[in-house]
């Protein structure tokens, strides 16, 4: 038996329960997987809260993220004993996820936990962290370079905005990172930011379609209006990579900066990321991010301690990324 955050609809909305299953409860793959440990993800609080309607079936058990050790194994990639990974494929959504000592999952899912990464590492960084990568090479690809000036992070005193942050440091661009909590400057600038810059500058659409060239390129986590507004300051052919939605879904932009400006609006997506992208992204990550950094963004809980911390983050209220001892 193993322990289990179980997700079940009750007459007054989601109930979320630390229960004992089997493994012949888990859903079907090839491969079952000892977790080790899991994270919080923006998602993962809406599916803790039933919101966005991401989980169709109850019971439900979320985390989008996993590590751990593989158990059994129906798929020669992997054996017992080997130490992986698994970020998206919409496992924590239309299948069993992290939140559970035990998961059998499909192996094409499955990364090998790179060599110097530990599984607890691993979920510091966890989809926020993978997806930041994302939105970084995505800058690249499109012509990004150190030097070219400010790089703006939104929701930086998040899981993805502060990872965003550490790695464009790392990488020798120039970081301004917004956030709405001043009283994290400090730990903003000990990750890499060169200036923290107040988001309620971002809070409204721009006063006019085109405001002055400020940013060399962005990582977005938050969308909405602060989104619409940034576009209107990025520098002439610069990009912005788009990750969350945060701040809303909706986008009330102009044409002006794309065709005025050369502005481009890089959607990433982490959760259906081809398999070797994802090898080479885990491997450039584990050589970006050392193991203190990961440590100084993360705040370590249990699973009877995801609901209150799933509330927190919804409210803004957490920082860095939170890492899940199973
Ligand atoms: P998180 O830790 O909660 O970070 C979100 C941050 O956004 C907050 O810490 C806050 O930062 C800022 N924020 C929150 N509400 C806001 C509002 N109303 N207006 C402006 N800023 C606001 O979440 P996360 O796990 O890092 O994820 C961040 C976003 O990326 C989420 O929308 C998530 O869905 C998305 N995401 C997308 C992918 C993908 O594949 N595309 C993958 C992972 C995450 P400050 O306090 O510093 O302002």
């Amino acid at each position: 038996d193993f322990d289990a955050l179980v997700l079940e609809e009750g007459p007054e909305g989601l109930v979320a329960s630390v229960r004992r299953l089997r493994p012949a409860d888990l859903p079907a793959g090839d491969v079952l997987v000892r977790v080790s440990h899991s994270g919080l993800n923006y998602k993962d609080a809406m599916i803790l809260k039933g919101l966005g309607r991401l989980v169709r079936r109850y019971p439900h058990v979320a985390g989008v993220d996993l590590a751990g050790t593989v158990v059994e194994s129906g798929d020669t990639r992997f054996r017992p004993g080997d130490a992986v990974l698994l970020t998206g494929w919409r496992v924590g959504e239309t299948h069993w996820g992290g939140y559970a000592q035990m998961a059998r999952v499909r192996a094409d899912w499955l990364v090998p936990l790179p060599e110097d990464l530990t599984p607890r590492g691993a979920m510091a960084i966890g989809t926020a962290g993978f997806t930041a990568m994302l939105a970084v090479q995505a800058l690249e690809d499109h012509g990004l370079a150190p030097g070219n000036g400010e790089v703006l992070v939104t929701g930086a005193s998040g899981g993805l905005g502060g990872i965003a942050v550490a790695l464009l440091a790392r990488l020798g661009h120039t970081v301004a990172a917004v956030t709405g909590r001043p009283e994290n400057a400090g730990y903003l600038e000990a990750l890499g930011a060169s200036r923290v810059v107040d988001r309620s500058e971002f809070a409204e659409p721009p006063a006019k379609p085109l405001l002055s060239e400020r940013w060399a390129g962005c990582i977005d986590a938050v969308g909405g209006d602060p989104l619409a507004h940034l576009l209107a300051e990025m520098r002439y052919g610069s990009s912005v990579a788009a990750c969350g939605l945060a701040a809303g879904t909706a986008l009330r932009t102009t044409m002006l900066p794309f065709l005025l400006r050369g502005v481009k609006l890089l959607g990433i997506d982490s959760v259906m990321c081809p398999r070797d992208t994802r090898l080479a992204t885990w491997n450039r990550l584990t050589s970006l991010l050392p193991s203190e950094l990961l440590d100084a963004i993360t705040t370590e809980i249990g699973l009877d301690g995801l609901v209150d911390h799933a509330n927190r983050l919804l409210e803004g209220k957490v920082r860095g990324r939170v890492v899940v001892t199973l």
